[in-house]
């Protein structure tokens, strides 16, 4: 898609800190970090959400490339959490599928924060 950011990153046209990419995926750091590490995975093809006609194989290079990611990040060992966000209420705000992949900073067990009264938004 011509005027989403992140099919403008998988293109080159976008600049990014790309950490890891092949033939499928591009990973690269968050412009907005939310921890310590924080990457983002995407698909080179663009996909709005993993609802989205997302093959198989494309799945799997998705997910593959998240303990490469780590590693090169250097949060293999200490751990990392991973997030897809998808739609609304999770809060998707770019909308073409990504993989958060977050660490380096000991976590709390809640995954998940709502927002009081935002529920219509
Ligand atoms: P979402 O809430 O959609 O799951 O997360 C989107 C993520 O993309 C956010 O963490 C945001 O900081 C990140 N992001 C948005 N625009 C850009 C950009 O132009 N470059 C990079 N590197 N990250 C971006
Ligand atoms: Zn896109």
């Amino acid at each position: 898609m011509s005027d989403c950011v992140f099919c403008g990153i998988a293109r080159g046209t976008i600049p990014a800190r790309v950490i890891y990419q092949d033939e499928l995926v591009v990973a690269f750091d968050d412009i907005h970090p939310q921890a310590p590490v924080h990457a983002l995975i995407i698909p080179r093809s663009h996909h709005e959400h993993l609802g989205d006609s997302v093959s198989a194989e494309l799945m799997a290079a998705l997910f593959s490339a998240v303990p490469l990611v780590a590693a090169v990040k250097g949060v293999d060992e200490s751990g990392y959490r991973v997030i897809v966000n998808a739609g609304r209420d999770a809060k998707q705000t770019v909308q073409h599928l990504h993989v958060h992949v977050l660490g380096g900073r000991m976590m709390s067990h809640g995954m998940v924060l709502f927002t009081p009264g935002d529920d219509d938004v």
